[in-house]
């Protein structure tokens, strides 16, 4: 199946009260766990680069290639789309030039009439290739502000404006945090995301910092709106922990163990049940 975009996913998401996975991608085997993963559990999926992750992987044309022709190689037949994560305004320009489905311009960074003036300037262009869109309002905490209890709270006002930019899905702060959820985590904030939702007209609504949230918050969330979950911190520390027990039980030491494909392989393993675990967790099982 060829890529496609968000947009249609994510709407049938919000309508069928469940969500889909959106996983970041790091390298080709990376991107085989998560193909592997969605095509078993027969559910859409969103494939995701960040701008560091695409310049580690050779250039946003190499994770389109990467991702494209592994569909084709792999025989996937599940919805796939490729989505830039947090992008700059010329990263997402890039992208849609180059083939990705879907992107995210994050300019939450910016003063909010910029954010809203460049989003519609992004949403004129990527319709215009059938890309979708995913815009930010407000920021989303990480474990670079050191200890937190919160996460930002986004202002529904400001929900609103992006919303009505013709953005398809909107990032917005309920409480969620990247990377690891600090012990004295308050926990999301649902009054803020009904306040959100309540003002967006039935918008696909995106939760940032998916890996840590406990279960019944994320169902929680994804009955109130939330229809894209990112998940990227807990692939990682399935894949590291696969891999230091590999090589902490010295099995790259027994005959052709230091062979890359054995020696990384536990770790992608893990990665493909994680994703598996969590298209379960999101309901999207059986939605392709
Ligand atoms: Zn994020």
């Amino acid at each position: 199946m060829a890529l496609v975009s968000a947009a249609e996913m994510l709407k049938k998401a919000r309508e069928g009260q469940y969500a889909v996975g959106a996983f970041n991608t790091n390298n080709l085997e990376w991107t085989q766990a998560i193909l592997r993963g969605a095509q078993a559990a027969n559910a859409p999926v969103m494939i995701q680069t960040s701008m560091g992750a695409a310049k580690y992987m050779g250039g946003y044309q190499v994770c389109y290639d990467i991702v494209k022709d592994l569909i084709d190689s792999m025989g996937i037949t599940v919805p796939v789309a490729l989505h830039l994560d947090h992008g700059e305004y010329e990263d997402a320009l890039k992208c849609i030039e180059i083939g990705y489905t879907s992107v995210m311009f994050d300019g939450s960074h910016l003063p909010f009439d910029e954010n809203l003036e460049k989003a519609k300037d992004v949403v004129a262009k990527a319709h215009a290739a059938g890309v979708s869109v995913e815009c930010e309002v407000g920021s989303i905490g990480g474990e670079e502000d050191g200890i937190i209890g919160s996460g930002e709270l986004a202002d529904p006002a400001e929900c609103k404006a992006m919303s009505d930019t013709g953005i398809d899905f909107l990032a917005a702060g309920i409480g969620n945090i990247h990377g690891s959820y600090p012990e004295n985590w308050t926990g999301l904030s649902f009054e803020t995301l009904e306040a959100i939702a309540d003002v967006t007209d039935g918008k696909p609504l995106v939760l940032h910092g998916g890996s840590g949230i406990p279960l019944d918050q994320v169902q929680k969330a994804i009955s109130l709106g939330v229809s894209k979950i990112n998940v990227n911190t807990e692939c990682q520390e399935v894949f590291a922990s696969a891999t230091r027990k590999y090589i902490e039980e010295g099995k790259d030491l027994e005959g052709k163990g230091f062979d890359p494909r054995k020696l990384l392989a536990p770790g992608f393993d893990a990665v493909t049940e994680l994703v598996k675990e969590r298209i379960e967790w999101f309901g999207s099982t059986n939605k392709a």
